[in-house]
């Protein structure tokens, strides 16, 4: 047989004993129940703020009904009365003209001390106060009543907290789905700055952020780069990293110092985005506005979110820079040919679009076989590099330079007519003649290189990019058929027929054929050879 005290917590386990959405469908049927059960004209129930010492009050019922309540009742003040809660679990207030009862809720937990062996043994956690109500003097609560409620309380807290860990689980299972789905998005777009934009939008959105930005670091991960930012209306901005003030800057160091350390009282976190020791940035998430605390389960899902968004961005860069290592060619470090072909239709497109000029030069190295078999491939390939580095310090930021293939090198020049292309391709022809090979294998007689071009212009010369390079490869063709060493423009060449050619002596600058110094295409009677 059960005695009275069992049975009366057993029907109460009963009725505690079914999954509840929330502590507040919990606290609905748990302190009517109490209140029947001892007979209360009122029975409220406050959170425990451990942090704080803090009791905050969530839930108060009367006789018929039961009320949600928002209220902080600060128990520091009350230092005789608090520590009597804190030890015994129990205490009573004096100051009113009935009983009221206050009963401290604890969970206890098992914990495994290693102390001594393997102890088994119980943690108390306090998580929350009961405060009961008899309005009439006489009915004080009976120590036996006390025990009862304490057990009763006990039973309350085991059921609370299963609804918070239920809670909790739906929660990350929620946060987790929606960050797997960002992932996945964001791992199958193409361009990395396209799918943080959308991730950081994701973000905000479900996690109802005031701000959210992503501080990007440079390659060696000292200095940020760039931001991106998403604000409380869904905007996107973009920040040069060389644009940040002072205090800004030193968030890099601080955040990897402190690294992510969660404060409850926090309307703002820092996350570092790290791939081992590599710094890839930082994530920056704030309520600033709004003043909302930002949760644990929050802060720990998008600490989970933001090592998955380090691995992502790290792997993105990487792709990044084998795309753009993939586009340059290895010898000379200039773009490609399928590059340069992708530029070349952007920038037909626009010049057209916008109603502006643009040119192709095309240009070969003269007797470049014979600087080969004269002085070596080495010597080949050294004077190729020397070419390039002449063709892209003279270009503008604009200009697009490629190696076409072998010796031959394209350039083109947006906004720019056959004119100005004319005056470029002087300035380079001077340039690259002025490269001699390294006299050591010369016998010290300077052997210059020389460069025959060819120049097209959209519109004049054609609007294709296929017409454009047949245009300007004939007027380079020209150029070869007629001593080399100089520039053609398609049109003149067209207009002039085959006589169209412009030489440097023309231009009153010599052709390498004809100076005294050796040129390249004596190499074949160079006496080693
Ligand atoms: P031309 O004045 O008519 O242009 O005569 P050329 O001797 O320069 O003849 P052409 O342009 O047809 O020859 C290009 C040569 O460039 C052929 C090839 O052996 C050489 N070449 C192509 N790529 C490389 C390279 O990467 N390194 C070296 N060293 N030589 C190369
Ligand atoms: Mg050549």
């Amino acid at each position: 047989m059960l005695d009275r005290k069992s049975y009366t917590l057993y029907k109460f386990h009963k009725q505690l004993n079914q999954s509840f959405q929330n502590k507040r469908s919990l606290l609905e049927c748990a302190l009517p129940a109490l209140r029947n059960l001892f007979k209360l004209d009122r029975v409220y129930f406050f959170d425990w703020q451990q942090e704080r010492a803090l009791l905050s009050l969530k839930m108060m019922c009367k006789k018929e009904y039961c009320m949600d309540m928002q209220e902080d009742i600060s128990v520091l003040n009350e230092p005789v009365f608090l520590r009597q809660l804190l030890q015994t679990g129990i205490a009573e207030t004096t100051d009113l003209s009935y009983p009221a009862l206050y009963v401290l809720v604890k969970w206890e937990r098992p914990s495994v001390e290693l102390k001594a062996g393997e102890i088994h043994s119980y943690m108390q956690e306090r998580v929350g106060v009961l405060r009961l109500e008899r309005f009439r003097k006489n009915r004080v609560f009976t120590n036996a009543e006390i025990d009862l409620i304490k057990d009763l309380g006990l039973e309350i807290s085991h059921n609370l907290r299963n609804t918070e860990i239920d809670q909790a689980k739906n929660q990350r299972l929620r946060v987790s789905t929606a960050l797997n789905d960002l992932s996945t998005i964001f791992a199958s777009s193409l361009r990395l700055n396209d799918g943080l934009e959308l991730i950081l939008k994701g973000v905000q959105k479900y996690f109802r952020f005031d701000r959210v930005r992503l501080y990007l670091t440079d390659a060696d991960g000292s200095k940020i780069k760039s931001v991106l930012g998403v604000d409380v209306s869904g905007k996107v901005t973009h920040q040069d990293g060389r644009a940040l003030h002072e205090g800004e800057e030193k968030l890099l160091k601080e955040v990897f110092e402190s690294s992510a350390t969660y404060r409850s009282v926090r309307s703002v976190v820092y996350i570092p985005l790290k791939v081992q020791r590599n710094k890839v940035g930082f994530l920056t998430f704030d309520n600033l506005l709004s003043r909302r605390k930002i949760g644990y389960l929050d802060f720990i899902s998008l600490q989970q979110f933001a090592t998955q968004m380090a691995l992502t961005i790290d792997n993105a860069r990487l792709f990044e820079r084998v795309q753009e290592l993939s586009n340059y060619d290895e010898l000379t470090k200039l773009p490609v040919r399928r590059y340069f072909n992708e530029k070349f239709a952007e920038e037909l497109y626009r010049s057209k679009r916008f109603d502006l000029t643009l040119s192709l030069i095309i240009m070969d190295i003269d007797w470049f076989k014979q600087i080969n078999d004269g002085y070596g491939h080495q010597i080949g390939d050294w004077a190729l590099k020397e070419v390039s580095k002449v063709i892209r310090n003279s270009l503008r930021q604009t200009d697009v330079p490629c190696r076409f293939g072998g010796d031959e090198m394209i350039i083109m020049l947006p906004r720019t007519n056959g004119e100005e292309a004319k005056i470029i391709a002087r300035r380079l022809q001077e340039r690259i003649h002025a490269i001699t090979l390294p006299d050591r294998y010369t016998d010290g007689e300077p052997v210059h290189l020389s460069i025959s071009q060819g120049i097209s212009s959209y519109p004049q010369d054609g609007l294709t990019p296929e017409v454009l390079l047949e245009k300007a490869d004939k007027a380079l063709y020209v150029v070869k058929q007629n001593g080399r060493g100089a520039w053609a423009v398609y049109r003149e060449v067209a207009e002039q027929a085959e006589a169209a050619v412009e030489s440097p002596a023309e231009n009153s600058s010599k052709h390498p054929a004809e100076t005294s110094e050796k040129s390249p295409a004596d190499a074949s009677s160079h006496p080693e050879k």
